[in-house]
């Protein structure tokens, strides 16, 4: 398997015109946040470039980047109803937003986690078993975190794993209902 690389290219802002006509004539394509990025098997060339301009770049393997159409492979293999992993709201297909389980940053910079994707079988940050439905609200409060949050999202796949918190739920609101009856006359 031919191995590919993906360049994120930085240019700062007072960059010349040159250096932007350059990168658009190698192939290269701008991203919102303003960063560039190409993809090759040959890096060496597009080093040169670089260097020649001075623009400031990384280096990633392409399958711990992320993909421009990883949205649409998860509809794809995904059907409604949708609900968020994390906290099961359930939202409209339009709502949806894709989140990488293992965020892509995590995969592409701790060897680790690679390694913990690899024994799963996934080999590429953007497989389908990596891309989860979630709400606005989780998304952007989990960003680029794992720990807690990849558990969440991988218990949250149970339909089990709901029922027995809204029972756990449900059991606290009962003692808590309790104990205010039971000690009502302290407070009171
Ligand atoms: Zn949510």
């Amino acid at each position: 398997m031919e191995q590919i690389w993906k360049a994120e290219i930085y240019i700062q802002k007072n960059s010349r015109w040159f250096a932007k006509h350059r990168l658009k004539k190698l192939g290269a394509r701008q991203h919102a946040n303003g960063c560039w990025t190409i993809e090759a098997e040959d890096r060496t060339y597009i080093a040169r470039v670089c260097d020649r301009y001075r623009l400031k770049y990384n280096w990633y393997r392409k399958e711990w980047t992320r993909s421009a159409n990883y949205r649409e492979l998860f509809f794809r293999h995904n059907a409604p109803p949708y609900r968020c992993r994390y906290c099961h709201r359930r939202l409209k297909a339009r709502k949806v937003e894709v989140d990488h389980l293992v965020p892509v940053a995590k995969a592409r910079s701790s060897r680790l986690v690679q390694i913990g994707l690899r024994l799963q079988g996934i080999r590429n940050v953007n497989d389908v078993r990596n891309l989860v439905p979630s709400c606005h609200r989780c998304n952007s409060r989990k960003r680029d975190q794992t720990g807690i949050w990849y558990l969440r999202g991988v218990l949250g796949s149970f339909r089990i794993y709901w029922v027995i918190r809204g029972m756990i739920r449900l059991a606290l609101a009962a003692c808590l209902l309790f104990l205010a009856w039971h000690y009502r006359t302290v407070f009171l």
